[in-house]
């Protein structure tokens, strides 16, 4: 269970994050949504230690908020950015080798890589081809497999829908269910893409300027018509 309570961020003189309160129960999947700079992508950097906060973020029962990136992600919390950042002259095995290179375990990753092959056949078509080469959507699901690797327990995925084709968002939001399912990981997802967001989620919180505007359970917050008149389109 991840709580954070009171979650503030400036840039400089900008602030961009105004007391942000929100729980992700073990387990589930909940989404973050929000217009273009609501400060979504803000709160997954203050929560894997990117950027200055005050506030508290605990996790497992434990404070978190201050301490350096790789602290956070030693405590099986892993972010995947906006805009993916595989790394483009490496190859697919060589991106998901390098998820893996705080792993010991050899018959572990071996099992995990052909999980990922198993969820996302493409990167298996595509192993020995250079990240950097491949579709948007391929490139995300490869960001996601690479951070399976790093065997986490909570995942924070920054609009993986971002510039992907509908089809392509699709079987990647299909799999996002299938990781929290099988490999009990809980997801706190963050999307432009409400619709989606809220098929896919257990819970919502709606950001907008830096503060929670609403939240709920997921179906809730897309039959409200509030929701539906911002985020939704209707
Ligand atoms: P998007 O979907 O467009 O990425 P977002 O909801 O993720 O939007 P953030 O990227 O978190 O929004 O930005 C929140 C606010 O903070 C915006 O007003 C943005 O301009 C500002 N901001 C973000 N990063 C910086 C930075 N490095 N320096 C100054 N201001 C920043």
């Amino acid at each position: 269970m991840l709580e954070v309570k009171d979650l503030h961020v400036s840039y400089g003189a900008i602030k961009a994050l105004h007391g942000v309160s929100l729980k992700v129960p073990q387990g589930s999947i909940v989404t973050l949504i929000g217009a273009n700079g609501a400060g979504k992508s803000t709160t997954l950097r203050a929560l894997s230690g990117l950027i200055k906060s005050t506030g508290s973020i605990v996790y497992g029962g434990k404070e978190i908020r201050g301490l350096p990136p790789h602290k956070i992600v030693s405590r099986s919390l892993c972010h995947v950015p906006e805009g993916r950042m595989v790394f483009a002259n490496l190859t697919v095995k060589e991106n998901l080798a390098m998820g893996a290179y705080l792993q010991k375990d050899k018959a572990w990753i071996a099992k995990q890589t052909e999980y990922v092959f198993h969820l996302f056949p493409r990167l298996k078509e595509r192993e020995n081809q250079a990240a950097g080469t491949m579709s948007g959507g391929e490139q995300q699901m490869l960001a996601i497999g690479r951070a399976l690797l790093g065997n986490p327990k909570f995942l924070m995925l920054d609009e993986p829908s971002l510039g992907i084709a509908p089809l392509l968002v699709k079987a990647i939001f299909e799999r996002i269910v299938e990781i929290n399912r099988e490999q009990g990981l809980t997801i706190l997802l963050v999307e432009q893409n409400a619709n989606l967001a809220l098929d896919v989620s257990n819970y919502g919180y709606v950001l907008e300027t830096g503060s929670i505007l609403l939240e709920g359970p997921s179906a809730e917050l897309k039959a409200n018509p509030r929701v539906q008149e911002a985020y939704l389109g209707a």
